[in-house]
């Protein structure tokens, strides 16, 4: 077929699975015919997603649930025939803590989005003290920061609710989602609804409060759903179900296939062919290319064509961490476990970002004889745990279950998962580099980036965004210069 288009996607992690999905969705909807193929330099396919059956035990190497509040995640599933596999978390037990001088405080529920749905537990926690309280309550008086540039994650919240409302409440729950360090990360990169809410109601507090109540009276339709979801026998079921309909549709999948170079001829003005230098040697040559890869990754591929893009690319910072799961005998933990799990503070100084009791957020991740739990380690500034082997390392982690929450037991099975420069630091200043680096590829019609390095870490940012990758992909095939 003569006007056949061919398109490569460089990674198969769920941004490149799902730009491949989308692209032959619009593509077919453009009328364009396209040869799309996937190329992964790994053995499986789903890159950070990586699900461990063991027995009746179902563990998560990487990610462990996505936000049902961005619709991405939720659409994919629903097409991909996955909505009878979703999963709420429990609705008993729902409650999360945090390790704060010494002892575990209970987060009451509604505490993620900064306004605690009740006052009176809050206030009892005695997560903060009065002082802390009451500063944070100056949020209500202090007037909104009118200038447009950016602002750490950091200054940010002291200016709002003051130093130990963030310290202890904020930076775990919201730093911790990225391993990151507040001080360094960017608010317009990570959290731009709070800009919007002091924008708009001259107080976060006030904006969350406003924006609950006009939430609570919404109509919802389907299914009612927990903040965050998963799939019950685990989120590698998104990556095969996704494998399973891109073979269907004749996507060519390549794994253990790494992409070594990229380089590129033009023909005639605008118009572009990548040609592919790949790890066994080969090349392989098409109109319009996607790098779903690490920014580190693209950073190589793209620097012969522009070094100013590579530059760019190379300094999005990706931190390491670790996730140890392990289960152990229930009546053991029994009265050490509750709620879902604990945040530990940056300020606090210790090796734990986090433990989560995933067979009580997910009933159906052990049997009920076993209870497992799921800890973090590393993230910026602490990575030094990562150079522990294993044993020492699952030794520090279980030190610290001891001291924090009394877990003394011998547990029954355990796995190290490490991930070295696995997630994105969106630092400050990231979304202006994400502005150059567009204007330094911006000649390059047909070469888009799409991943978790960019425009959202969560599973479903990546899934919107590969979504729109495939529209820029098709928007060039359709002769449009981009
Ligand atoms: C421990 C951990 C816990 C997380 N928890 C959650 C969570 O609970 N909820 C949530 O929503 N998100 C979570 N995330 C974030 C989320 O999992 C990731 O942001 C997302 O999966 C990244 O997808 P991606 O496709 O952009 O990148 P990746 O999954 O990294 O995929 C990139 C792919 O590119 C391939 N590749 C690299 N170089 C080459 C090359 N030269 N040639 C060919 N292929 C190459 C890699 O093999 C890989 O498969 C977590 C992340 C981690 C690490």
């Amino acid at each position: 077929m003569n006007n056949l288009r061919t398109v490569a996607v460089i990674g198969g992690g769920i941004s490149g699975l799902s730009t491949a999905y989308a692209l032959y969705e619009q593509a077919a909807a453009a009328g364009i015919p396209i040869r799309c193929t996937v190329i992964d330099a790994a053995s499986a396919w789903g890159g950070k997603i990586v699900t461990h059956r063991i027995g009746d035990l179902v563990t998560e190497a990487g990610p462990d649930s996505f936000l049902s509040q961005k619709p991405a995640g939720l659409d994919l599933c629903a097409k991909l025939g996955l909505t009878d596999q979703l999963i709420n978390t429990n609705e008993t037990g729902k409650r999360a803590s945090v390790y704060s001088q010494g002892r575990l405080h209970e987060l009451p529920e509604g505490l993620v989005v900064i306004v605690p749905s009740q006052l009176g537990p809050f206030l009892r926690s005695g997560l903060l003290s009065w002082t802390g309280l009451a500063r944070m309550g100056l949020d209500l008086a202090v007037p909104a920061n009118r200038s447009p540039g950016d602002e750490s994650l950091a200054a940010f919240f002291r200016r709002r609710v003051g130093r130990q409302a963030f310290e202890r409440m904020l930076e775990p729950l919201m730093a911790g989602i990225y391993a990151g360090d507040a001080e360094q990360m960017s608010i317009q990169a990570t959290f731009p609804r709070f800009i919007e809410l002091e924008q708009q109601y001259g107080s976060v507090i006030r904006g969350m409060m406003a924006t609950r109540k006009a939430g609570s009276t919404a109509l919802h339709s389907g299914p009612k759903r927990t903040m965050f979801i998963s799939l019950k026998n685990g989120l590698s079921d998104l990556v095969s179900a996704l494998v399973r309909q891109l073979t269907d549709r004749g996507v060519i999948l390549r794994e253990n296939c790494a992409v070594d170079a990229l380089r590129v001829r033009s023909h005639q003005p605008g118009r572009w062919m990548y040609d592919l230098i790949l790890n066994d040697g080969s090349a392989l040559s098409v109109d319009s290319l996607v790098l779903a890869t690490p920014a580190y990754v693209s950073a190589e591929l793209v620097r012969p064509l522009t070094p100013i893009a590579g530059g760019l690319l190379e300094m999005i910072p990706y931190a390491s961490t670790a996730t140890i799961a392990m289960a152990y005998p229930r009546a053991a933990v029994s009265s050490a476990a509750e709620g879902f799990g604990f945040v530990v503070p940056r300020a606090e100084g210790r090796d734990l970002i986090a433990a989560t009791w995933t067979s009580l957020k997910w009933p159906h991740r052990a049997p009920p004889d076993q209870l497992l739990v799921r800890c973090y380690v590393g993230g910026v500034g602490r990575e030094a745990i990562l150079k522990l082997d294993d044993q020492a390392l699952i030794a520090r982690v279980r030190a610290e279950l001891a001291s924090m929450c009394g877990v003394t037991a011998e547990p029954g099975y355990v796995e190290v998962n490490r991930w070295i420069r696995a997630m994105p630091q969106y630092t400050l200043g990231h979304l202006e580099r994400l502005n150059q680096i567009e204007a330094a590829l911006s000649r390059y019609g047909g070469l888009v980036l799409t991943g978790a390095g960019y425009r959202g870490v969560g599973i479903p940012d990546c899934i919107r965004d590969g979504a729109a990758a495939a529209e820029r992909v098709v928007r060039y095939l359709l002769g449009e210069r981009s």
